[in-house]
């Protein structure tokens, strides 16, 4: 188990949130398309299932699968996924596509039949984040939303939880059971670019001390939320954690831990 961030701690100080690595042996799994499912206009829900799951685990609602996609001629092309649910008892993994204009993982997502086959790897760790959390904050786009409805899933009865999330239409939000105090805010980017108005409306919403940032889409969005966050509104490093998940014009271009 690797310890990530630490803030220093003094006598009396609220202590910051730890993020903890901890480590998976790497596991190559080949699986068979249960189902796919058009979620919402612009999500694909695919339901993965096999005996390849057996032992599979995900500790962390940010987890990520590689999902090899074959191409023509050359390697298999490779995508991060987040595992969106897990299902040990029947060995099913439901991953969520976001549909954009064009990719290997979009491309198979958008044809994938029952019955199809395709291999994924991982997760190779989870980073699992504690520590005297008051109130969650969950900003992302689409690509976003697995993680952050895992995260509300996840969630206990007395925790709150504020989820911002830039989608491209009002049909692509999503109902999330959960025992914690949610209040969702969906931002379409019919009227408004994604970054500009998450940040706007962000300008709206109390942030309670002991408030957990989590940020994770668009890498550019990301960096500029994270700042925003860090010089408007005074949030502390060890508060935020923020992911590029995609880059705008750029193909396999995460960016982890930014
Ligand atoms: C830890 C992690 C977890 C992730 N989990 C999920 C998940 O659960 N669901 C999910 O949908 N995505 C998820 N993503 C994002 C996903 O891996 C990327 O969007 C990936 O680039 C999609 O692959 P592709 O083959 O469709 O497009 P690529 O071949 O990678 O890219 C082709 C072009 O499309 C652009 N592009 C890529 N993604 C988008 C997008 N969403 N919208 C518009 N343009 C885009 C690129 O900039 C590039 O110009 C995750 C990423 C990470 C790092």
């Amino acid at each position: 188990m690797i310890r990530l961030f630490r803030s220093r701690e003094l006598p009396g100080e609220t202590q910051a949130p730890v993020i903890e690595q901890v480590r998976h042996e790497l596991r190559m799994r080949r699986l068979r398309v249960k189902d796919r499912q058009q979620l919402t206009p612009n999500m694909i829900r695919i339901v993965l299932e096999g005996d390849d799951l057996k032992g599979f685990t995900s500790q962390s609602p940010d987890d990520h699968v590689k999902v090899f996609l074959p191409q023509v001629s050359g390697e298999p092309a490779k995508r991060d996924y987040t595992p969106r649910r897990f299902d040990a008892q029947n060995n099913e993994l439901t991953l969520d596509f976001a549909v954009h204009d064009a990719g290997p993982a979009t491309a198979w997502a958008m044809l994938a039949q029952p019955g199809d086959w395709i291999d994924i790897g991982g997760p190779r760790a989870s980073q699992k984040i504690s520590g005297d959390i008051r109130h969650w904050l969950l900003i992302g786009d689409e690509t976003a939303l697995p993680a952050i409805a895992r995260r509300i899933e996840e969630l206990g009865n007395d925790d709150q939880v504020t989820a911002l999330v830039s989608i491209a239409e009002d049909g692509d939000q999503q109902t999330f059971s959960s025992r914690a105090v949610l209040d969702s805010h969906w931002l379409t980017r019919e009227s408004s670019a994604r970054t500009d108005a998450i940040i706007e409306h962000l300008n709206s919403l109390a942030l309670p001390p002991q408030t957990f940032c989590w940020i994770a889409g668009e890498s550019s969005m990301v960096r500029s939320v994270r700042q925003y966050l860090l010089n408007e509104r005074g949030i502390s490093k060890p508060w935020i954690k923020a992911s590029g998940y995609w880059k705008e014009g750029h193909a396999d271009s995460a960016e982890h831990n930014l």
